[in-house]
Parts: structure tokens; sequence; C-alpha cells
């Protein structure tokens, strides 16, 4: 526990999603207020119920393309759809989040002077034409796609962050964020980790698209929550961006035998279409986090799955239970 001068109020948007409720429990674990803003489109109270009653947690729903009046001292700006499934639903929306988002919170931060930490992501690289991807490559993205409206959006944020910086002097700070997988992940957002665990424990076929040979490189989100609060405690002369994910590349398929010894079962793979646009290669260069933030992920894709799986197995159980 941090002593009391030392602790802050810090806005999570996006905080009862995946990677936003982690962010919260450390940031409250470190001794922080914490306001949670978040419209609940794809995060849920459940991420957040152990929390409900914890007396520096505050849950506001909102949405973050209106305008917030709230007092804070560092911002974690999350809120927007991270899943193709998701993002996908409502493109328009989501690039509002993203941009609207982008511009209300830095106004937040403006009118507060206080630190304003996106999460980007490794989209802004598209389907990448350098590997392992640098910060310093601008990408290969299609602006008119199925993804564009998630990968355009986030390009279009990280542009608004730099011009606050250079326009307004404010302390940015952007982490361009690998898949990262881990206990909270939504059962049917479509990504690769909760659906082959998801398909593993119901025993239905694990669903390979394409034929499987594009890699990922997995995060596990203890390990990333870490390296968005190092970035965020970094003086404000370092803006990011920085990758934050682990340079451990996996095949789709090595990703699917990996799930099926852990979990075990009967599923068989199964091929399906390759989305469109889908990168077929993805693995981040961490030297920028390395040297900048003494960061690099500690815990292998094997070692994350455990618990991981865990909590997919209880989260099917509490669905077999409702359906009696
Ligand atoms: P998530 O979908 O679980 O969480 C996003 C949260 O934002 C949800 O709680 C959702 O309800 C909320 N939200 C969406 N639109 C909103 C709006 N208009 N106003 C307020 N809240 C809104 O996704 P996640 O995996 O936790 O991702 C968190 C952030 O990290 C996102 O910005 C995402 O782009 C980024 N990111 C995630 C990954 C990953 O692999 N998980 C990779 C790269 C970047
Ligand atoms: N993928 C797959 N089967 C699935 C879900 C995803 O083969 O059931 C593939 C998908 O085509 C992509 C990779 O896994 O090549 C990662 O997909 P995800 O949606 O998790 O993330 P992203 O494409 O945004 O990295």
């Amino acid at each position: 526990m941090r002593l009391y001068d030392s602790r802050k109020r810090i806005l999570v948007t996006g905080g009862a999603g995946f990677v936003g409720s982690h962010l919260c429990d450390r940031l409250l674990e470190q001794g922080h207020e914490v306001l949670c803003a978040d419209n609940l489109f794809t995060g849920t109270k459940r991420n957040i119920e152990h929390l409900h009653n914890h007396p520096r947690f505050e849950f506001m729903r909102h949405d973050v393309t209106f305008p917030l009046y709230v007092e804070v001292d560092q911002i974690y700006n999350l809120a927007c759809p991270a899943s193709p499934v998701h993002y996908q639903h409502d493109p328009v929306q989501t690039t509002k989040t993203s941009v609207h988002g982008a511009i209300n919170m830095l106004g937040l931060a403006k009118r507060l002077d206080c630190k304003i930490l996106q999460a980007s992501t490794s989209e802004v690289y598209g389907d990448p034409q350098q590997h392992p991807q640098t910060e310093d490559y601008w990408g290969h993205v299609n602006p008119i796609g199925v993804r564009s409206c998630y990968d355009e959006g986030k390009r279009c944020a990280e542009t608004l962050f730099f011009d606050y910086h250079r326009q307004n002097g404010l302390a940015i700070k952007v982490a361009r964020i690998f898949n990262t997988y881990g206990p909270r992940m939504h059962p049917k957002d479509g990504r690769v980790v909760s659906n082959f665990i998801w398909q593993a424990l119901n025993g239905t076929p694990i669903t390979i698209y394409g034929d499987g040979s594009q890699t990922r490189s997995f995060c596990f989100v203890d390990d990333l929550v870490r390296g968005l609060i190092s970035l965020m405690e970094t003086d404000d002369s370092v803006t990011g961006p920085v990758n934050i994910g682990n340079p451990g590349e996996f095949s789709i398929l090595e990703l699917a035998e990996k799930v099926l010894e852990q979990v075990g079962g009967d599923s068989n793979l199964v091929r399906e279409p390759l989305p469109s646009d889908d990168p077929m290669q993805r693995c981040p260069d961490i030297t920028r986090a390395r040297n900048l933030l003494n960061w690099e992920p500690t815990i292998p894709l094997a070692e994350g799955l455990i618990p991981t799986i865990a909590y997919f197995r209880e989260l099917l159980a509490e669905h077999q239970a409702m359906a009696g």
C-alpha cells in the first residue's frame, strides 16, 4: 500500500472490459482511487462485481463519445471494442468511439493538465510487411476494408494524441498492445484464444480460419497491465508509441495444439475461410519497452493458458447451472 500523498485518482475508460478490469484491480492494489467509466457495450458488470464494495472504486456508466466532466490525476483510455466480431458489429460506432472518445478524453486531460495513456494496438501496423514490427514502421493498412473502422480509428486516435502533445504540451503515452489473453475475456468475442478454449471445453470443433499458418504473439494480461502502468509512470518526455506484447510467436495451428493439450477432450479441427484483411504475421519488437520501461513479459503461453482455461471452465459451469 502506498502512502496517502502518492495516492492518485485515476480514470480508466473501458474499465469493465477484459483488460480494463485487470488494470482497475492492479491500480487499487497500488492504493489508488479508481473511477471506471464504461458503457458496457462489450464489458460486463461481472468483470468488476468483486470491486462493488471497494471504498476506492467507483463505476460510472458513460459513453466516451460524449464529453465527461470529472476531476482525476491520470487517465487510461481503453474504451473501445477490441475483437473483430465486436468492432465490426457497428463499425461507425467503433470509429466514433476511437476518434470522438480520444477527442473527449484528450480535452479532459487538457483541462486537468494530467497524463493520459492511449490503448492503441498492433493493428496500426495492418498486415505488416516488416517483421517483427518496430514502432518506426508506419504499417500496411487497408483504409476501406472491414477492419478499417478499428485500425484507422486507432491510427487517428494516435494522431490526435500526438497533436495534443505538440499543440498543447499534453503529457501523452501511447501503448501499442499486441494480442492479449487471460481470465475475463468474453467467451463469445470470436477471438482466437477464447474461441479455441470454449470450443475445446464444449467438445465442439476447433475453427481454424485459413490454413492456420498465420501467426500471432500472445501476451498474458498481467504482463500487459504491468507494462501499461510502467509506461504511465515514465516522466513526461516519454510519449511512445511503445509496443507492449509478448514476442513469442505461434501459428494458429500451434495454438490449437497447445489448447487441446491442456483442455483434453476430443474436439477435431475444422477449416473455415480466412476473414478478409486478416494479417498473416504479427510479432512485436519490444526493444523500446525493454530500454524505456525495463519491461518484458514473464509469462509464457503454456503458463498463461492455465488460469485462462480455469476461468472458462468456471464460466461454463455457471452457464450449465443456469441452463438447469
Ligand atoms: P473489451 O471489449 O473487453 O473492453 C473494452 C471496453 O470498452 C468494454 O468494457 C466496453 O464496454 C467499453 N466500451 C466500448 N465502447 C465504449 C464507449 N463508446 N464508451 C465507453 N466504454 C466503451 O476489450 P479489451 O480486450 O479489454 O481491450 C481494451 C483496450 O485495449 C481497447 O482499447 C483495445 O482496442 C485495446 N487492445 C486490446 C487488445 C487485446 O488483445 N485485448 C489488443 C490491442 C489493443
Ligand atoms: N482465428 C481462427 N479461428 C478462430 C478465431 C480466430 O483461426 O476461431 C484466427 C484469425 O483468423 C486470426 C487469428 O486467429 O488469424 C487471431 O484472431 P483474433 O480475432 O484473435 O485477433 P486478430 O486477428 O485481431 O489478431
